[in-house]
């Protein structure tokens, strides 16, 4: 009875560590994410090009030899239903071609976060938000 006791203790003194390395490794992984977003857009590296209907499009310089820019999308999705009550906005990046489907961005398409992301999406959302651009989904701009 005692031992059990005993061993009781020990595991118990063992979960608030293993939750303190859990957060500490995701802290870390935010920070290094937000460092390499903080040096996208010092660098300009991601620009806006235009919104075509509902989608706003972005493009990131690309440090792969051969391919010169991913291609970032926002698709405004349309809210009011129970599963989706408010506007949102579907991130994408560049996932190469049916022709290249090794090119792309390989963070992104291996992403393990959901939705996935990756630096440069992440950066396309700030500019994004300082930029003001529209989040609200227009029925008008729908494919006509
Ligand atoms: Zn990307």
């Amino acid at each position: 009875m005692r031992s059990d006791e005993g061993r009781l203790d020990v595991e118990e003194a063992r979960l608030p560590t293993l939750l303190y390395y859990y957060e500490v490794y995701d802290m870390s992984k935010a920070s290094s994410m937000m460092d390499k977003v903080e040096k996208i857009l010092e660098k300009k590296e991601i620009s806006y090009m235009e919104t075509q209907g509902n989608m706003h499009i972005f493009q990131a310089k690309a440090h792969a030899p051969g391919y010169d820019y991913y291609m970032i999308t926002a698709q405004i999705k349309l809210g009011g239903s129970t599963t989706n009550p408010t506007d949102t906005i579907e991130w994408l990046c560049d996932e190469g071609s049916v022709q290249e489907p090794e090119k792309g961005c390989h963070a992104f398409k291996y992403s393990r976060d959901r939705p996935r992301t990756c630096k440069h999406v992440e950066s396309a959302k700030r500019l994004m938000k300082t930029m003001g651009l529209r989040t609200e989904y227009n029925e008008r701009l729908d494919e006509q």
